[in-house]
């Protein structure tokens, strides 16, 4: 049998166990007949249009709320629990320390993402870093980075509402396991969902929000800011915010 298939079914199934699924009925067929049926089916293909994922189950949250950060990509890199684990290539789960004292959680995966498996990466990556870096923040060292989403919506359309709510509890999770001192939202999507509330990120951005207690500030997406360059004023702005908050962590320490 083809070893990506086993590995893939296999880590379905441990996410079925881990979803509180101990038990499953193959439908009479035993493990080696099961594998070889779903080693012979062809993957579903699944559009926008498609019908809306399964209700989230209502223990979800405990479930992942047990989980620890290694335990958590596991989780994420099996999921499916939404239609856009149909057409990825990888899942994006995160890149950076996950001890870092900034989290910064973007929108969703882009085509060089879902290619490499790492979030904001390309021109608007390279912006991002040079962004972090004029506060003194590095990718590597202090800063980890992820999505809303953690696979790419096709032709790299907005979310929709159902995959996000798909796919709310495992940053709700990430956020708790990484424990940042300081929370950025990128985009209008990331800042929106960090912030709870609806509106234009022109809107949300330039105060400082809390997401659960902890700090939030808000900002354009590097991709935004590469196609209308004249919002790199608000943009340098908010890092000016982020940077007094980030001293206010330092003074309160
Ligand atoms: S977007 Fe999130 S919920 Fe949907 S399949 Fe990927 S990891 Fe799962």
């Amino acid at each position: 049998m083809n070893p990506e298939v086993r590995g893939a079914l296999a880590a379905y199934l441990e996410q079925r166990r881990r979803l509180g699924e101990p038990d499953l009925v193959l439908h009479g067929l035993d493990r080696r007949q099961a594998l070889a049926r779903a080693a012979q089916t062809p993957r579903r293909i699944v559009s926008a249009d498609s019908p809306a994922p399964a209700a989230i189950p209502a223990d979800l949250a405990q479930v992942v709320g047990d989980l620890d950060h290694d335990q958590l990509r596991d989780a994420a890199l099996a999921c499916t629990r939404c239609r856009l684990s149909d057409g990825r290539q990888h899942v994006v789960f995160a890149d950076g320390n996950p001890e870092a004292r900034v989290m910064v959680v973007g929108e969703a995966p882009g085509a060089r993402e879902d290619a490499t498996g790492l979030p904001f990466v390309g021109q608007a990556g390279r912006l991002l870093d040079l962004m972090l870096a004029s506060v003194g923040l590095s990718r590597r060292e202090s800063v980890y980075i992820c999505n809303v989403l953690k696979c790419r919506p096709p032709g790299n359309r907005d979310p929709l509402p159902d995959e996000i709510e798909s796919c709310a509890p495992l940053l709700k999770r990430q956020i708790e396991v990484v424990d940042p001192e300081v929370l950025v939202g990128v985009g209008s999507f990331a800042a929106r969902w960090l912030v709870g509330r609806k509106g234009p990120l022109g809107k949300l951005r330039g105060e400082v929000h809390s997401y659960q207690g902890v700090p939030l500030v808000v900002t354009y997406h590097p991709a935004a800011l590469l196609r209308n360059p004249s919002l790199s004023r608000l943009a340098w702005a908010d890092l000016q915010l982020l940077c007094q908050v980030i001293d206010g962590a330092d003074s309160a320490a």
